[in-house]
């Protein structure tokens, strides 16, 4: 890898670990979690980089993809599992990372993912597989008492792609791709104390453009205009300044233009903690630029 790049995904790298952490001391009992992440991302604004997605905010039982609605009246509360995931860019040179905030007595879960990313971490080098990346994570988790969330994977990432290959499971398998030297990864493991798959719940607050199109309505052409900037990364609904948003958003999504990102949860009343850094693999292991 080039060293202006490395040193853009270093500064991306840089700029989230920064922010994130002001965040994490942010989620209190009592705060606002809308006021929570429009500072959050207020924070990577004024640092003078991009969010390649909206802060996710997620609570408990739900695994990711969750944010501020407009208006949002929940606050953080006693007993609650909180997972922060931030994505930070330049120039479209992403830097992801996670953080579980525990509110309650869950500390041996958000211990476990934490672990799990620490053992991938020690193995990422060029050659090693991400089967066996998932088989470190997997035994990390299941070592603590909890099961890997087994249909969430890290993924790479590449300029304004934030889920490319290679996925970087949180389950061991024979097989899978040998990382390669260049190569960026988010390696993300999930724990979790219910089932160990998440399903789609009917909250959306996160959407992607994924085609481009030419649109009849006039609400949905003026929604494209102002997410284009965003070269495909997600954006939230919040973001929108916008008459008729909701029945532009609609009608995209209706017409394949653009994706939904409903929240991801397991079983209600079970907790999931995530724990994420992002890695550029060099020539003898790798780089976490977000540590
Ligand atoms: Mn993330
Ligand atoms: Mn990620």
């Amino acid at each position: 890898m080039k060293d202006e790049l490395l040193d853009l995904y270093r500064e991306a790298g840089r700029i989230a670990r920064r922010v994130l952490s002001a965040g994490e001391g942010m989620v209190r009992p009592g705060a606002g979690v809308l006021e929570t992440v429009e500072a959050v991302e207020a924070m990577v604004l004024s640092a003078g980089a991009g969010l390649a997605f909206p802060l996710n905010c997620s609570f408990n039982e739900a695994a990711a993809h969750d944010t501020a609605s407009e208006g949002d009246e929940r606050v953080f509360s006693t007993g609650d599992l909180v997972k922060l995931d931030l994505g930070v860019h330049l120039d479209g040179y992403v830097a992801d990372t996670a953080v579980t905030i525990d509110l309650g007595d869950h500390g041996e879960l958000v211990q476990a993912s934490r672990a799990a990313l620490d053992a991938a971490i020690a193995l990422a080098r060029p050659g090693i597989t991400t089967g066996e990346l998932g088989g470190a994570i997997q035994a990390a988790i299941e070592f603590h008492g909890y099961r890997p969330v087994a249909n969430l994977t890290g993924h790479g990432l590449d300029r304004y792609l934030l889920h490319g290959p290679p996925g970087v499971p949180n389950i061991g398998h024979p097989g899978g791709m040998p990382l390669q030297e260049g190569q960026v990864v988010a390696i993300e493991p999930f724990a979790s104390t219910g089932s160990g798959l998440v399903s789609e719940a009917a909250r959306v607050e996160i959407f992607g453009q994924i085609a481009v199109r030419p649109t009849r309505l006039p609400s949905a052409r003026r929604l494209l205009d102002l997410v284009r900037e965003r070269h495909g990364m997600p954006f939230s609904r919040r973001w929108l300044d916008l008459p008729k948003r909701d029945v532009a958003l609609a009608n995209l999504v209706k017409q394949g233009i653009v994706r939904t990102y409903p929240v991801l949860h397991d079983v209600p009343g079970s907790f999931v903690s995530q724990a994420e850094h992002t890695l550029v693999i060099l020539e003898d292991g790798c780089l976490v630029t977000t540590a």
